[in-house]
């Protein structure tokens, strides 16, 4: 962990075990931080934030921009520490590498961009100046599933607002967090800025981090039920708070499209990270005149999926993160088919080639899926792709807004009037329009309804963390 510049273990020196997903072994040991390592970071995050809070701009800027070459330098040590403890196929985990990087070098630009303004006032003799201050010290929580650039897209835009950060990322994934605090660190951000909390035991952390009256904000990414959670409690104290949580993403094949790119759309995006992502589609619409092209397209593509470990070449899917995770895949699916669904291909845990070691789920594709199955509803975060069929647009719509989630939609369509209805009728923050990547470090990442408050990345990622002041000066 680090804590005031040190390398710190966890007191009475505990650890816990970091596993390898694709086999089951245990890869680290990282040290098991409590409530404690938590209060103590958050004081030395306090006291930091003196002189950080001061610094320039400029300065900022410089070292985030340092911190940028050096992730780029060891894309491929990062690449390979998430491989090992994530599971992503290590082409995936250089591609999150560099999206991460994206990040540190979005807002070492944008640190110098926080503008205030002047406005005219009413009264003759008054003047109006508005500026913008870092908020405070900041308690961030991360997840596993994209281990590293979670972190950049929170610690890039605090550091470059001037805030001071105090970081637990998942257990799962505690040495690529590790890996970046390192960077952090060489890049010259100085002691106490930048603080790490690593714990297998999450409740105790997070609840100092939303009681702590030194925390003035919480950064969340993860699960809907934790977020919600996390962000009362903080709320109750009055500290500001931004989360970004689960999605139910639809994706919309309209008459008009072509199935077959659509299909091949779906399966890059789908099956990205195992299905593990929060803007991976969770049940995908298809116009019943192109379902079978679409079908038939999507199912020979995952046919040529290899499932396995990520350092092996060839592979493109890997392991879901724990036995957990296999199980709720499983258990939706089952009832899926229970309730009238259609096997497509895949449907079934992965064992064959050592693969029983693992967490391993076969891409698979249903068909038939209606509403009253829990895969429409709840989300999968596996690889499974739902279809459901559909004829008229107002009724593909009304099923694709009858969430309680708000992050990501996809439109396939060749009909510009057709987007742009659907753009602005659709209920989410992202909306891909024959686009199955509509995210970078310049563009705002965010959803409505459960999946959040707030938005990552862009211009508006860093104003998360900045505090308005109003000047009126009598002359
Ligand atoms: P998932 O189900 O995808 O693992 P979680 O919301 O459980 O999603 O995890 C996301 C992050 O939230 C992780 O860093 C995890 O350790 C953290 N977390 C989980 N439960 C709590 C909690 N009670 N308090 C604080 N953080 C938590």
């Amino acid at each position: 962990m680090l804590i005031n510049g040190n390398w710190a273990d966890a007191n009475e020196g505990t650890t816990f075990d970091v596993i390898n997903p694709a086999n089951g072994e245990v890869v680290g040991q990282v040290p098991d931080g409590d409530a404690a390592t938590a209060k103590a970071a958050i004081d030395a995050a306090a006291t930091a934030f003196g002189s950080w809070s001061k610094t320039t701009a400029h300065a900022r800027s410089a070292i985030l921009y340092k911190a940028w070459q050096l992730m780029l330098e060891r894309k491929e040590d990062l690449a390979r520490t998430m491989t090992m403890e994530q599971g992503k196929p290590l082409r995936a985990a250089r591609t999150e590498v560099q999206y991460a990087a994206d990040f540190l070098l979005w807002f070492a630009e944008e640190a110098k961009r926080t503008y205030g303004e002047t406005i005219p006032s009413a009264r003759a003799d008054q003047r109006f100046i508005v500026s913008h201050y870092p908020v405070g010290v900041v308690a961030a929580i991360t997840p596993w599933n994209y281990p590293v650039s979670m972190i950049t897209r929170k610690v890039g835009p605090a550091l470059a607002a001037g805030c001071t950060v105090v970081l637990k990322p998942a257990e799962a994934t505690p040495l690529s967090a590790i890996k970046v605090f390192e960077i952090l660190a060489e890049a010259g951000v100085p002691d106490g800025v930048i603080n790490l909390v690593t714990t297998s035991n999450p409740a105790p952390v997070g609840e100092e981090f939303v009681s702590n009256p030194l925390v003035r904000k919480l950064t969340f990414t993860g699960s809907t039920a934790v977020g919600k959670m996390l962000a009362g409690k903080a709320a109750g104290n009055m500290k500001r708070v931004s989360c970004e949580l689960g999605g139910h993403a639809p994706f919309l094949v309209f008459d008009d499209a072509d199935p077959v790119h659509a299909a091949k759309g779906v399966q890059l995006v789908k099956f990205l990270n195992t299905g593990q992502a929060c803007i991976s589609p969770n049940r995908i619409f298809v116009h019943q005149s192109k379902v079978d092209a679409f079908v038939d397209t999507l199912q020979s593509r995952v046919a040529g999926m290899q499932a396995g470990s990520g350092f092996e070449e060839g592979v493109t899917i890997g392991p879901l993160v724990d036995e957990r995770a296999v199980t709720k895949v499983s258990a939706q699916v089952d009832d899926a088919v229970a309730k009238g669904a259609e096997v497509v291909c895949g449907g079934n845990r992965l064992i064959s080639n050592g693969l029983d070691k693992g967490f391993f789920y076969a891409p698979t594709v249903l068909r038939g899926v209606t509403p009253d199955m829990l895969i429409y509803r709840e989300e999968t975060f596996g690889p499974v792709a739902p279809i459901i069929t559909f004829e008229d647009d107002q009724e593909a719509l009304k099923m694709a807004n009858d969430t309680s989630y708000g992050l990501a939609a996809y439109v396939y369509t060749r009909d510009i009037s057709r987007a742009m209805r659907m753009f602005e009728a659709l209920e989410f923050g992202i909306i891909g329009v024959n686009d199955i990547n509509p995210s970078a470090a310049s563009a705002p990442f965010g959803g409505m309804k459960d999946s959040g408050l707030g938005r990552e990345g862009s211009r508006e990622g860093i104003s998360e963390y900045l505090e308005t002041k109003l000047g009126g000066f009598a002359i």
